[in-house]
């Protein structure tokens, strides 16, 4: 029986830490890594590590893990999003019980509502004689956000990052807002991800952390982000320990890059290493062509749809740009040209005529005349409503359209090597039973010793009873000849693999 292998499944969040500085940032960041240190870690924690995972055991749902990424000041998170490579799931806004909201406290909260990422306002120093709780909240309030218990719903935790009262109340609420999120990943899809470090040193060469936001990267791949691309000859997480491959979201660190890759470009994985070239070459292109603001990159796997939105009122737009985030997935996303109010203009057709693939969206508006004759002359599509359902829908269906069709590797059968006769310079001659599928002359293997991917090969030959055959079935032993880029063992085990469409 084939074994589908490419159903979703729950994985943590990341989370991104903002706030004004000096409220306490660093003093999170740093008290939930040392609080919830794996054991026998502890003597490794001299380092600084800005991105780590931790588990946490929340009394509802059990033990979880959680990832967090930190982000050099607000700002990088914000152009980090422009980059279109959205690193955290969930942020939270810290905000001192001393101060309240301050200038950057509203810098982080605008990059945060533009980003449309959910949001958990955490409100620290606590602890502090001046902390004023009340007030804290008042100002939130003030500047627009609803709190919970206030006629809002932005979860508020009162929390200390010195002393750690309300940390772990945090981090169930952390729990909680990602269940809600529904956060997924295809563990056997290709890796994708986001650099979030990227440094040079003499033994290692250059390497970069990433965090993988979905599929699985093994050994033996290569990553591809932006410019850069490097083979994968071993992973290590954060504290430098080795690992057999990564999923989503075990912030990881790849050595050997070709060149330094951009904290928070896109990464992709490839099975050789012409492809990740040949990513680099295309994100070059792109970034080329769009200049004047790096934009989300798009890739054979990932479609991108700019939009130039125009609306009668401005929180219209701003309601679109929200409803677009619902329909965005890892393989489709939109980028926003422009969000402005009145009637499409002269101005708008000329972006969208130089923007490959843009749409243009208005919402109660009209199209005026010179604009019109562009729309004809340069056949833009061009879309008006007056309710905003309906313009989602249509950008729903529009999405759906350019979703990439993406193939993934499928095992469609399994076998265990139980002799080998033979292992001439090119073909291997072995014995071995199907344990599950159906095993055909020409299939694709891959080749794993416990548990761990060691190579690829392609079944050259197969017999029962030493009578050729084409296929043999679950259950029985077969002899085979095997093209094999390992010398195979008694034991390994083989997997067949077939491209599917997603
Ligand atoms: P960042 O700039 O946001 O990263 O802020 P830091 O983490 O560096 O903290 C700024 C200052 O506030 C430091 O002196 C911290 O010791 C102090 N601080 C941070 N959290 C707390 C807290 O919960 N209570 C008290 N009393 N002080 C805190």
């Amino acid at each position: 029986m084939a074994t589908p292998t490419h159903s979703k499944t729950q994985r943590p969040p990341v989370v991104a830490i903002l706030g004004h500085i000096d409220h306490g940032k660093s003093t999170l960041l740093d008290y939930i890594r040392k609080s919830n240190v794996v054991a026998g870690e502890a003597g490794g924690i001299t380092q600084h590590i800005s991105t780590y995972e931790i588990v946490h055991d929340d009394p509802e749902r059990g033990a979880q893990r959680i990832t967090f990424v930190d982000t050099p000041g607000h700002e990088a998170f914000c152009d980090v999003r422009s980059r279109g490579a959205t690193v955290a799931d969930i942020a939270i806004l810290i905000v001192s019980a001393e101060d309240g909201v301050m200038p950057q406290t509203k810098e982080a909260l605008q990059c945060i509502l533009d980003d449309g990422v959910p949001y958990i306002v955490a409100i620290n120093k606590i602890d502090s004689p001046k902390a004023n709780v009340d007030q804290a909240k008042a100002s939130l309030i003030e500047n627009g956000v609803y709190l919970e218990g206030y006629g809002g719903d932005i979860p508020v935790v009162p929390i200390s990052a010195k002393t750690g009262q309300g940390v772990d109340e945090l981090l169930s609420m952390i729990l909680l807002v990602a269940e809600l999120e529904e956060l997924t990943t295809t563990p056997d899809a290709p890796a994708t991800g986001i650099v979030v470090e990227a440094n040079k040193d003499q033994k290692r060469g250059i390497s970069a952390t990433i965090i993988i936001k979905n599929g699985t990267l093994r050994t033996g791949m290569f990553v591809a982000a932006h410019n850069a691309y490097s083979p994968v000859r071993s992973i290590e997480d954060t504290n430098g320990n080795k690992l057999m491959e990564a999923i989503a979201t075990t912030p990881i660190v790849i050595s050997g890059w070709s060149a330094l890759p951009p904290v928070g470009s896109a990464v992709e994985s490839f099975t050789s290493k012409k492809d990740a070239e040949a990513y680099n070459a295309l994100a070059k292109e792109t970034t080329t062509q769009q200049a004047a603001a790096p934009r989300k990159v798009a890739s054979a796997e990932h479609a991108v749809i700019p939009l130039i939105i125009k609306t009668d009122v401005s929180g219209t737009g701003e309601a679109i740009a929200f409803e677009l985030k619902k329909i965005e997935n890892d393989r489709v996303s939109f980028i926003i040209l422009t969000n402005t109010t009145g009637a499409i203009s002269e101005a708008d057709m000329k972006l969208a005529a130089a923007t490959t693939g843009a749409l243009v969206v208005g919402m109660g508006v009209s199209i005026d005349a010179q604009a019109a004759a562009i729309q004809e002359r340069e056949g833009i599509t061009v879309a008006t409503y007056s309710i905003i359902y309906e313009l989602i829908d249509f950008l729903k269906q529009v999405a759906k359209e350019r979703t990439p069709r993406l193939m993934v590797e499928e095992v469609v059968a399994t076998a265990k090597v139980l002799a080998i006769f033979n292992q001439a310079k090119k073909l291997q001659v072995l014995g071995a039973k199907v344990t599950s599928g159906t095993l055909k002359v020409g299939s694709k293997l891959r080749i794993l010793r416990r548990d761990e991917h060691i190579g690829t090969g392609v079944v050259k030959e197969l017999q029962q009873q030493k009578i050729k055959t084409t296929s043999v079935a679950e259950g029985s032993e077969f002899g085979s000849a095997i093209e094999a880029s390992v010398e195979l063992a008694t034991g390994d085990k083989l997997e067949a693999i077939e491209q599917v469409e997603r």
